[in-house]
């Protein structure tokens, strides 16, 4: 009895586990920092930065079947600890296939600890560089940096962060990382670049300095998505901000208000928050 209930729940788990052509991607609230899980339509898991600490695996521990090891991908934006730490965990615990940094200069030892990870796994270690790429049918479209910045020293490594378009079923998500003002401002001034998204992971966790007016002009997202933690010291987001996505008719969200939202592209486009 036991044994056909058990194997009952099995065969749903991997029914319900099967790739269904949809996207997901799930904003994790992991108080302040990054976190981003998706799971590509054929089946892929990819994830966006970590967050500060260990939190992250049991987020991945409730959204992915317990026999999914295998990340195909992670992106880490910049190497600061509320993206970076939680990724240090995943490394030592998941097969990640790919890990992507702008290889900016940056003397942090959790820095090290996830390259020393990622080599130990025998991750294979990818310097962006602007080159677009795809994962089965979904886009990632790359917008900074538009060279590797391997070896590079930054006054505010904020302004390194991996900034791409995620392109599926016509759908866009802006992801900019902790970007700021000043790397915004010379976005724009580049010919012929396209921003255009329907979703906008805001920039820098909604922070003063990130989500100017004209780059979210152009960006043109009907939602917006802010990753921080409640009560956090840095007062994120900016109320100004706030202001500004709502005067642009922005739906947004937040996950620590919202808790962790979830995005569903597949024939539509659905956001869910739990
Ligand atoms: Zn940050």
């Amino acid at each position: 009895m036991i044994i056909g209930a058990v194997t009952i729940w099995l065969f749903a788990w991997a029914i319900l586990g099967l790739p269904d052509g949809k996207l997901r991607v799930w904003f994790l609230d992991i108080g302040q920092g990054d976190a981003i899980l998706m799971r590509l339509p054929a089946g892929e898991w990819v994830m966006v930065d970590g967050g500060p600490d260990a939190k992250v695996l049991d987020w991945m521990g409730r959204i992915m079947p317990f026999y999914e090891r295998r990340l195909e991908l992670v992106i880490n934006s910049h190497p600061h600890a509320d993206h970076l730490n939680g990724l240090v965990e995943v490394l030592a615990r998941y097969d990640v296939e790919n890990l992507w940094i702008s290889g900016v200069k940056y003397n942090y030892a959790g820095y090290q600890k996830m390259l020393e990870e990622a080599a130990d796994a025998g991750t294979r270690i990818v310097y962006t560089s602007g080159k677009d790429a795809r994962i089965g049918k979904v886009g990632f479209d790359l917008i900074y940096p538009q060279r590797s910045l391997q070896g590079e020293g930054m006054e505010n490594v904020n302004n390194s962060s991996i900034v791409f378009r995620l392109i599926y079923a016509g759908q866009r998500i802006f992801f900019s990382g902790d970007l700021e003002e000043q790397k915004e401002t010379e976005l724009m001034r580049v010919n012929g670049l396209n921003l255009e998204s329907d979703i906008l992971k805001a920039g820098h966790h909604g922070s003063k300095t990130s989500n100017t007016e004209e780059f979210v002009r152009r960006i043109g997202p009907e939602y917006a998505v802010i990753s921080c933690g409640v009560d956090n010291k840095f007062k994120h987001p900016f109320p100004g901000t706030l202001e500004r996505f709502g005067r642009m008719g922005m739906t947004v969200y937040r996950t620590d208000l919202d808790g962790t939202v979830e995005v569903e592209i597949g024939e539509d486009l659905k956001i869910t928050s739990s």
